[in-house]
């Protein structure tokens, strides 16, 4: 029978919802239980939340100073240790998933298996290769310890509320590295909706021009109240940070609506949006491959058609 050990994933004391997804793909496995992890300074605030998430068995936390910030190098040798006893661990497939996991599973000997998008059977899952043009089923040997990042896109989060596991404390006899410290976190800061937890998304590309342009898809998305991602052509150019690049280098996301405006719809910008709702495209260029997906399409300069569309919304 399965025991599924899961990282929990935080950040400023509040857990990340990407811990909860991980969470409704280990229950996929029909396991006897899902532990979840809190590596951190001050883990109550975060295990409490844990310990809400339906399915959740227990939530086990390790206080260390040295776990103040999510360094991979210092949190993987706790988590490969805290691992004894489970047949998997999982970790969100995000940057914080795949900066951890591997460290992981390189400390237990194992071959990762990344992107989780199905659970076939307790070893067997499917993921996407090849920018996501291919889907490939994937068996773990069975006499290991699985070690998964789990598409985060592919999996919703687990409904929290009813439970209330058992929160207990480990004590992790593991020596940690020095060679890695904390220096400094950079991170944007906005008041817009969470790119990869909106419903709602507006993304602009290389078409919007400039990043004084870029100005155009921030009023837009205001005015339906959705987070902006863009296009790595759009993020090469500078006219928008890094992070709010979407794609297969950048964010898998999975919202109701996805907006792409001046975006041509290149196979590694269509597979951060494979699992998105509805999805609408603006670009003069009628031929755009972009198209091919749309749900609705409007040909024509987005630099006339956004302000239309602003009037139509009132
Ligand atoms: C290994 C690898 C990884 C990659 N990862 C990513 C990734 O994560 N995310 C990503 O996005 N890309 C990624 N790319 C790049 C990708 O191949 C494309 O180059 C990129 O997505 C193109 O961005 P774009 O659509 O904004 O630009 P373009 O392809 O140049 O398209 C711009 C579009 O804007 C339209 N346009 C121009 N002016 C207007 C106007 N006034 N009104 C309306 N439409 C207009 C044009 O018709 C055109 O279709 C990756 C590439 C590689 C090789």
């Amino acid at each position: 029978m399965s025991k599924i050990l899961v990282i929990a994933e935080h950040l400023g004391g509040k857990l990340n919802p990407s811990t909860a997804r991980a969470v409704s793909a280990a229950a996929a496995v029909k396991p006897e239980a899902i532990d979840v992890l809190v590596l951190a300074d001050a883990p109550d605030a975060i295990a409490a939340e844990a310990a809400k998430i339906d399915g959740v068995s227990r939530v086990l936390t390790v206080t260390r100073a040295e776990n103040a910030h999510p360094l991979a190098a210092v949190l993987a040798p706790q988590i490969a240790k805290a691992a004894t006893g489970y047949s998997h661990v999982f970790a969100p497939s995000t940057t914080f998933g795949k900066d951890v996991a591997p460290r992981v599973a390189a400390l237990l000997g194992v071959a990762q298996v990344s992107d989780v998008m199905s659970v076939e059977a307790a070893h067997t899952f499917k993921r996407p290769i090849y920018a996501g043009n291919a889907i490939i089923t994937v068996e773990a040997d069975a006499n290991h310890t699985v070690v998964a990042t789990i598409r985060t896109a592919s999996w919703p989060a687990a409904a929290s509320g009813a439970n209330s596991a058992p929160i207990e404390a480990l004590t992790i006899d593991a020596a940690l590295p020095t060679h890695t410290r904390f220096i400094e976190l950079k991170q944007g800061s906005s008041d817009r909706p969470d790119l990869q937890s909106a419903s709602k998304v507006v993304s602009g590309g290389r078409g919007v021009g400039s990043k004084e342009n870029f100005d155009i898809i921030y009023k837009f998305a205001d005015k339906i109240g959705a987070a902006v991602g863009a296009s790595r052509a759009a993020v090469d150019a500078g006219y928008v940070p890094n992070e709010m690049q979407v794609g297969q280098t950048g964010k898998i996301i999975a919202p109701e609506l996805y907006m792409a405006i001046g975006i041509s719809g290149a196979i590694q910008h269509l597979t951060g949006i494979k699992d998105a709702g509805t999805i609408v495209a603006i670009n003069k260029d009628g031929e755009a491959p972009i198209f091919e997906i749309a749900d609705f399409g409007l040909v024509g300069d987005l630099f006339k058609l956004i302000p239309e569309l602003e009037q139509a919304l009132g």
